[in-house]
């Protein structure tokens, strides 16, 4: 009989790759999404559009055992999504909700294992001041001091998973995710985030042209291909290793670096204008000495091979949409 797997967010851009992935293991897999996915048809042999904010959808989800169950929904975007101040308290109320419904339904189920999708963004700001030299290391997380509610919330939930492997018995895996980005990931409307967001400026701009990016561009962050985020998250999922761990790319680039690497693989040249914008810490790059330690697993995929990919997908989509500029 096949494994089963359990994903919620499936509608989502991690979520709905990693249902792919698993199908192709040979898992069947259940996914569970307000929506479905965007970007093509889910692959999941069943799908439940439902809303996990719902403690009887959760009970009703967890309706036979799983071999693996995915926590990955969260109410989720880009800077100008979490860092604009404007959507926190649906942040706060709609992700804790997701988690604390679904962690005690999975308990209350006997289901032992859960992965959960934290972020880098619980970091303390006061580490992600100096963009050279930003810190990162799992340790670092307390005295805790994240920039954005968002980070509070995933704070809070790490620790809320934490606390359930310590009361009662559960496994809990958590990754803290440092920038996902690949195809089929959200590019417009103002929940994309920076790799896709510059992609869609790009492909849109006549040679010669400009593009605005927020602030100096000096910001530092380092981006993950979702490819070796899945590989990273199955590994730690089928680990033994239980506290929470950084999966990010350590290729930490400025924005304006970012830029100018899409600008190569698209041929043009094109001039940047900086405008105000919300921005999020000043440096960030993953630190990942222990998950080589522990997992003797790293990424290694250059950041340049991920963003060719993606910005050909994001071009086929402006294409598709019928926008010109490319
Ligand atoms: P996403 O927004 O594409 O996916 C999240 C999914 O959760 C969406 O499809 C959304 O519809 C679903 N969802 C939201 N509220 C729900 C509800 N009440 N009931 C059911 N489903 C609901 O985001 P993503 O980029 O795929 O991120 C997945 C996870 O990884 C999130 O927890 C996110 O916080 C975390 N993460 C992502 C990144 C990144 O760079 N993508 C970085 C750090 C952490």
């Amino acid at each position: 009989m096949s494994k089963k797997a359990l994903v919620c967010g499936a509608g989502g851009f991690i979520g709905s790759h990693l249902v792919k992935r698993l199908r192709k293991e040979g898992f069947w897999v259940r996914g569970v999404d307000l929506k479905f996915p965007e970007f093509g048809e889910t692959k999941a042999d069943d799908f439940v559009i439902g809303d996990l904010r719902d403690p009887y959808l959760c009970r009703s989800i967890v309706d036979t055992r799983f071999d693996e169950v995915y926590q990955l929904a969260a109410d989720m975007g880009g800077a100008g999504f979490v860092f604009s101040g404007e959507n926190d308290a649906d942040i706060m109320h709609n992700s804790g909700m997701i988690n604390l419904n679904m962690l005690d339904t999975c308990h209350k189920r006997n289901v032992k294992r859960i992965f959960y999708s934290s972020s880098a963004c619980m970091y303390p700001e006061y580490n992600q001041l100096d963009p050279d030299n930003p810190k990162c290391s799992e340790d670092s997380a307390y005295p805790a001091s994240p920039d954005s509610d968002y980070g509070w919330e995933k704070l809070f939930s790490e620790r809320l998973y934490l606390a359930y492997q310590r009361n009662h018995g559960m496994e809990v895996r958590i990754a803290r995710y440092h920038n996902i980005f690949g195809p089929e990931g959200t590019w417009t409307g103002g929940r994309e985030k920076a790799p896709a967001a510059l992609s869609r400026k790009v492909a849109m701009a006549k040679d010669k042209g400009e593009i605005e990016i927020w602030g100096d561009g000096k910001q530092t962050r380092s981006f993950l291909y979702i490819d070796e985020c899945l590989e990273g998250s199955i590994k730690l999922t089928r680990s033994n290793w239980t506290g929470p761990v950084n999966i990010g790319s350590e290729e930490m680039v400025t924005i304006n670096q970012l830029a100018e690497m899409i600008m190569k693989i698209a041929g043009k040249k094109l001039s940047i204008k900086h405008i105000a914008g919300p921005l999020g810490v000043r440096g960030r790059n993953s630190d990942n000495r222990l998950i080589k330690k522990k997992l003797g697993w790293k990424p290694t995929m250059p950041l340049s091979k991920g963003l060719k990919t993606t910005y050909e997908w994001v071009k086929e989509q402006i294409r598709q949409a019928g926008n010109g500029g490319i």
